[in-house]
């Protein structure tokens, strides 16, 4: 049957462009769900990213707020204390010898009384500055309260404290600090103390060096004073004095 026979090839022919066409379609929808997927992930990239990395950025930025102290910049109580727990933990892993010494601005009632409280906000940034020239990378400070700071030595015995100690009373003496009332110097006492061995924080250390330095006020002021670790003791005193 001719007839029938040519309207088979028809609809084959018709079937086949049919099959062409739809895997055409296949294609360009694959086509298009890539150019979609990829447009979304560029997308993704150029928003999230600068979005993740200003969130570490405040983040970062809040953790520094959290421990520094705004008027001089050093860490505050808490920042100092974190930062010397790890310290001490690094120092007691390797058996490294640590130091610690409390500062005390000497007589900053009667600056604050003379010159005005600006000038002696003035002095205590003056006075962080001078500390932070003087200290070696490794080494940090602390403002532990008003016009008291903390510094720890890391790879730093008893000996080299104090003379670290007096080149910071020296380099403070040496301070011109401006206020309306024209230029004042200051001064500071230190108390120092080598950490004891095996010490988690600073507890012990500071309850020495604060004797020492207690001492340094009422010998005179103005000098460093150290005091020696229970463990390191050969003599029955604790506290060796090192006056200016
Ligand atoms: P000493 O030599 O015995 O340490 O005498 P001092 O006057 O320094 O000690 P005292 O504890 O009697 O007074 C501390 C003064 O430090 C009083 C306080 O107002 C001042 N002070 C504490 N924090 C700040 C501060 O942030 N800015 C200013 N300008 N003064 C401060
Ligand atoms: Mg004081
Ligand atoms: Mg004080």
């Amino acid at each position: 049957m001719p007839l029938l026979d040519s309207l088979e090839d028809v609809v084959t022919f018709q079937q086949r462009a049919s099959e062409r066409q739809l895997s055409r379609l296949e294609t360009l929808q694959t086509g298009s769900l890539i150019v979609v997927l990829l447009t979304l992930i560029a997308e993704a990239m150029g928003i999230f990213r600068p979005m993740v990395a200003k969130i570490q950025r405040y983040t970062s930025e809040l953790l520094r707020i959290a421990n520094r102290d705004p008027l001089t910049g050093a860490l505050n109580r808490k920042g100092f204390a974190d930062h010397a727990a790890k310290e001490l933990s690094r120092a007691n892993r390797y058996r490294r010898p640590t130091s610690f010494l409390m500062l005390d601005a000497d007589r900053f009632k009667q600056i604050n009384d003379l010159h005005g409280h600006g000038a002696g906000d003035a002095a205590l940034s003056a006075i962080a500055n001078a500390l932070g020239e003087c200290l070696r990378p490794a080494d940090f400070l602390g403002r532990l309260g008003g016009e008291e700071f903390g510094i720890l030595l890391p790879e730093t015995s008893l000996q080299g404290a104090i003379a670290a100690a007096e080149r910071i009373r020296k380099r403070v003496e040496t301070l011109q600090v401006s206020s309306k009332s024209g230029p004042f110097q200051c001064t500071v006492s230190i108390g120092a103390t080598e950490v004891e061995p095996g010490a988690v924080d600073l507890k012990s250390a500071m309850e020495r060096a604060d004797a020492a330095l207690y001492r340094a006020k009422a010998e005179g002021r103005n000098r460093v004073i150290a005091a020696a670790a229970p463990s390191f003791e050969e003599a029955d005193s604790p506290v060796v004095a090192h006056a200016s």
